[in-house]
Parts: structure tokens; sequence; C-alpha cells
């Protein structure tokens, strides 16, 4: 048994149950790509490049009404401790989808028929909650590259740990907690855009985790927007980005 809550009430790494990790963000990290961002998540790091709207590749994907996202989330082999397989893992080729699907919520793909967005999502580091920060910098990425959105995508993983919900959880805490939810949100529309669960947890803690992400959320959408203010020179109070 690892004890993942002290006599204190704080968790593995000092923080309160309702504590995010540390996050870093930054916007237009990348020189080849027509978008890009990177973020730190505690011991977590990802980049994340956008590229497009360009011509659809291999052209038999080309749709006529709308654009393709294509979302590649992949874990570089030193970003985790173990020896993890070269190519696509099953977990990636999943995740490439779950990420998809969170994003194309919010890009009007109508806007680009016959056209391709790319995404890709690199975790340099993994310490948990890769695919919830994957959302979020690839969010980040996508507005960096000017892609027109109804809103900015951010995310985070609630969990339980020794029957304490807990926000952001850790890797420690995913491996030996009871339970992992991660929630992506498009907080300024009111929406959520993914909700997973693995593990056991009442409905009344899912509903007491949704509204610890709720907040997390829209406070790490806010780290966004500094990021493309930043990157964009655009000082707080100025024209909306
Ligand atoms: P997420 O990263 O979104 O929380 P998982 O719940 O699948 O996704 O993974 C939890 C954590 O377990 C990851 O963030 C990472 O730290 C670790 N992990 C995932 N896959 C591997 C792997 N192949 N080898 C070692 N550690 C891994």
């Amino acid at each position: 048994m690892v004890r993942l809550i002290d006599e204190n009430g704080l968790r593995i790494d000092g923080r309160r149950p309702d504590q995010l990790r540390p996050i870093k963000m930054e916007a237009g990290v990348l020189e080849k790509s027509d978008g890009s961002a990177y973020i730190e998540v505690g011991g977590t790091r990802i980049y994340a490049a956008v590229f497009g709207p360009r011509e659809v590749h291999p052209k038999h994907l080309e749709l006529p009404d709308r654009a393709v996202l294509n979302c590649r989330y992949h874990m570089a082999s030193f970003s985790v401790d173990e020896r993890k397989p070269l190519g696509m893992t099953r977990r990636e080729i999943e995740l490439s989808k779950v990420l998809r699907e969170a994003l194309e919520t919010v890009v009007f793909l109508e806007e680009f028929p016959r056209m391709m967005i790319d995404v890709f999502v690199e975790v340099v580091q993994a310490d948990g909650g890769t695919r919830t920060a994957g959302i979020t910098a690839a969010s980040l990425a996508l507005a960096d590259a000017g892609i027109p959105m109804a809103d900015m995508v951010a995310a985070t993983a609630v969990g339980k740990v020794d029957g304490v919900i807990v926000l952001d959880i850790n890797e420690a805490e995913d491996k030996y907690g009871q339970a992992d939810m991660p929630v992506a949100m498009a907080p300024r529309l009111g929406s959520i855009v993914l909700l997973q669960l693995n593990g056991m947890m009442t409905t009344e803690e899912i509903e007491k985790g949704l509204d610890m992400a709720g907040n997390a959320i829209k406070h790490i959408q806010q780290l966004q927007i500094e990021a493309l203010r930043r990157r964009y020179h655009i000082e707080a109070g100025g024209e909306e980005v």
C-alpha cells in the first residue's frame, strides 16, 4: 500500500487536494510549423506543432465540405523511465483520436474545405496528465497558427486518491490511486469536450471532480491567453486575443 495523502491532508508532492502543479506555457516556440506551443505541468513536458490549413495528403482523405483535422499524439522514447517501443503504440493511436475529437468540437473546419490541419503532440517527458496537457498545448498551437476556433480548449485530470478527490493527478497518483478522470472543456462555450473515467467514483464525487476541473480549466485558459499575449506583445487588458 502506498500512502498518497498524509496526516495533514497533503499529497505526496505537498499539494492540497485542489491545487494544480506549477504550469508553464509558451506559444510560438518552433520555427518550421505554422503554430506551436510548449507546456510544462509539473514534470510533464510537451511540444505541440500545427501545420496548415494545407493540401490534404494523402489526397483520398480530402473532404468536400470541411477540413480534415489530423492529430498525432506521440511519446518520445526518452519520455518515460521504462523501455517504450519506438513506433506508434495502441495507446498513442487511441490518444491521437481522443485529442482529435476534443479539438474538432471548436475548430471551424467548414471554413477550409479540401484542406488539412495537422496537429502534432510530442511528449518529451511524461509525469501523468499527458493527454490533458497535450490538448491544452495543441489548442494553444492552433490559436498560434491563426486557426479560427469557437473557443480555446483546456484540460486537466481529477482523481481519487486515498478516498480524496484531487486535482491534476501526477504519475504516482495515477498509478496507485483509485480513479483518474481526464476532463477537457471549452470554458467560454460552457461545454465539456472530453470526459473519461478509469476506476471508481460515486456520482457525487464525479460532480465534485467536475467542479474542481472546471475552475482549474478556466485558470489554465487564462494562462493560454497570457502566453498568446506574450507571443504577440499584446498588453493585458488590451485587445482580446
Ligand atoms: P495520461 O498521461 O493522459 O495521464 P495515462 O493515464 O495512460 O495517460 O498514463 C499515465 C502516466 O503513466 C503517463 O502520463 C506517464 O507518466 C505514464 N506512462 C504512460 N505510458 C507509459 C509507458 N509506455 N511507459 C511508462 N510510463 C508510461
